[in-house]
């Protein structure tokens, strides 16, 4: 610890090489390919990575554990920075109400090594944080953590915990990162929450030899943010008071500290209107996300946002055998990509060898439900050729969990008509009541139907596994978000890479491609949309039953999408983007 108290402040020797600086404004962009020493950098305050001990609550962890991967395997050279939630939450089904249940989880169990501490200052204490860090090839995700740093998502998104964990994950992951040797390429901020990594790199450089303004503009070349959100006024705001005690600080320069100061309006401040400062680069994450995102600048402008639509691992998503298909067909490469001519090969695609994959899949969706009960605590074992709907997604508000059984007589008999299973699950957010309660309402229509009690089937605690299972062993996905709402959405591409038939409204990364490309989901009001949703559920289930159908509805589909859905391809995108040649 140096006489400041803190130990994350290195001399000038060990920081940013000020020449670069120079080079960067030259050449108007980044100073270096990535090496290494200096890799993609990827700052997230969620990451959804189960088997190394890391359980997000959606999507945003789940797209940083798979960027992480797709790198992996296109050796890219990149650290994850993260915090190690010490407890995860479970959810059951008890009574028909979702409880939570807080279960304590070690790092050391899942492989990670201790690095050393690092420490930030919040209100007058200093806060010891450990490093750690596990390895994979070329990548590695290193993380912060202490016994009190909570669960993510715990507490207001307004409140001094939240604040706290932010500040511990970018103050103390960028210590971290200099621990471990590193400087950043780029640094990724996935969602405001990571702002404070770039901050403190700012304040790294305008204290250590670089004036304010040089250490501003080199900090915005290499720093990109990628939002996740479609309305800027739905962020939660912090106050000065907060600002005061909990960031001001770590700070050292004062030209930072007065920069930060100037940020308040009323007193308050939200991130994204300094992380839009701070980065130069900024993404949306699909076609229509990046172009419908409501941002300004402090000056009051719309913030444009580069379209970089999310993409899945097909490693980890796609059954093997389905994998070993496509590259049997040269519609994928060994990173995944699709091929220059793909949806040429895509033709050659039969139903013969769908119905044979699939029936692989459910082997693999019954494995997985045999500690899966529903919520009659009955264990499910589906058929190989029997029809399954499934619905998979967090239950909020606007992707509209309940909208198939606004109308039970009707889905009852659709179900009964092609004997097909609707299987439902999600994870409600700790304290909706709101959404816990539509979720009873939709286990009490079903419980009232003695032909829909047994089948649809609501799975607890949705997780990777579940996601999983019903991607490779059901037929049709159900995707139904209010126009609008949706960033990107990726259990639909995990669907459509799995053969799966999609039936979805217009959103989203599924905007991508045109209307045409799969079950397409629309109507004037709910009512139509309703009376859409049953018609596609029919055509759906007619095309299972029917080799011309399910041949033309699969190639259509994955022609669409193939690129859209290569994890590979997003990360080829946001490296042209970064690296422009
Ligand atoms: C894929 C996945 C998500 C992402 O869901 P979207 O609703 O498409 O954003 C969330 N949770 C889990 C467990 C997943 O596997």
């Amino acid at each position: 610890m140096n006489e400041d108290g803190l130990y994350f402040y290195h001399p000038l020797e060990n920081i940013e090489d000020v020449d670069l600086f120079y080079d960067a404004v030259e050449r108007k962009h980044l100073t270096r390919a990535i090496s290494p020493e200096r890799p993609y950098t990827y700052w997230t305050i969620e990451l959804y990575d189960q088997k190394n001990g890391l359980r997000g609550g959606g999507g945003l962890g789940i797209l940083a554990a798979d960027t992480r991967r797709v790198a992996e395997q296109m050796g890219v050279p990149f650290v994850l920075v993260t915090p190690f939630y010490p407890f995860e939450t479970k959810q059951k089904l008890v009574n028909g109400i979702v409880e939570d249940e807080h279960l304590p989880v070690s790092y050391v169990d899942f492989g990670f090594k201790f690095v050393d501490n690092v420490f930030v200052k919040c209100c007058g204490n200093l806060c010891k944080l450990d490093v750690i860090e596990k390895n994979f090839r070329n990548t590695r995700i290193l993380a912060i953590t202490e016994p009190n740093y909570g669960e993510l998502y715990s507490g207001l998104s307004g409140s001094d915990h939240r604040l706290y964990q932010e500040v511990a994950l970018g103050f103390g992951g960028y210590a971290a990162l200099k621990l471990v040797g590193l400087k950043p390429a780029i640094m990724q901020l996935n969602e405001v929450a990571t702002f404070f990594a770039a901050l403190a790199r700012l304040d790294e450089l305008a204290s250590n030899g670089m004036d304010f303004y040089e250490a501003m503009v080199y900090t915005r070349k290499h720093t990109l943010y990628t939002n996740h959100t479609l309305v800027q006024a739905a962020e939660a705001e912090f106050s000065r008071e907060q600002f005061e005690r909990f960031v001001v600080p770590n700070l050292k320069s004062l030209a930072v500290k007065k920069w930060l100061r100037d940020k308040f309006y009323n007193d308050k401040l939200r991130l994204s209107s300094v992380t839009i400062e701070i980065a130069e680069l900024r993404s949306g994450v699909s076609i229509l996300h990046a172009r419908v995102a409501n941002y300004r600048d402090l000056a009051g402008d719309k913030v444009k946002f580069k379209a970089i639509t999310n993409g899945i691992d097909m490693n980890t998503w796609v059954l093997p055998d389905i994998l070993s298909y496509y590259r049997e067909l040269s519609l994928i490469d060994e990173v995944n990509l699709p091929t220059h001519d793909y949806a040429i090969y895509a033709e050659k695609i039969t139903a013969e060898r769908v119905r044979e994959l699939k029936k692989i899949g459910r082997i693999e969706l019954n494995n997985i439900l045999k500690n899966r009960p529903d919520q009659n605590g009955t264990i499910l074992q589906f058929a190989e050729d029997s029809l399954i709907f499934d619905f998979k997604r967090r239950f909020v508000d606007y992707k509209r969990p309940e909208l198939p059984f606004k109308n039970p007589v009707r889905l009852r008999s659709i179900l009964k008509k092609y004997d097909a299973h609707y299987i439902l699950t999600g994870r409600v957010h700790a304290g909706d009541e709101r959404m816990s309660a539509k979720l009873g309402h939709i286990l009490e229509v079903v419980a009232r139907d003695d032909y829909l009690k047994g089948h649809v089937h609501y799975l607890a605690d949705y997780d990777e596994k579940l996601a999983y299972g019903l991607s490779v062993g059901a037929n049709v996905a159900v995707n139904l978000p209010i126009v609008g709402l949706e960033a990107c959405g990726t259990s639909w591409m995990k669907d459509v890479a799995n053969l799966n038939l999609l039936i979805s409204t217009h959103d989203g990364g599924v905007a991508d491609a045109p209307i045409s490309s799969y079950l397409n989901v629309t109507g004037l009001d709910e009512d139509e949309e309703l009376e859409v949703l049953y018609q596609r559920m029919e055509e759906a289930a007619v095309a299972w039953s029917n080799d011309f159908d399910l041949e033309f509805l699969t190639k259509r589909q994955l022609s669409a999408y193939l690129p859209t859905i290569s994890g590979a391809r997003m990360l080829n995108d946001y490296l042209d983007y970064l690296f422009p040649k």
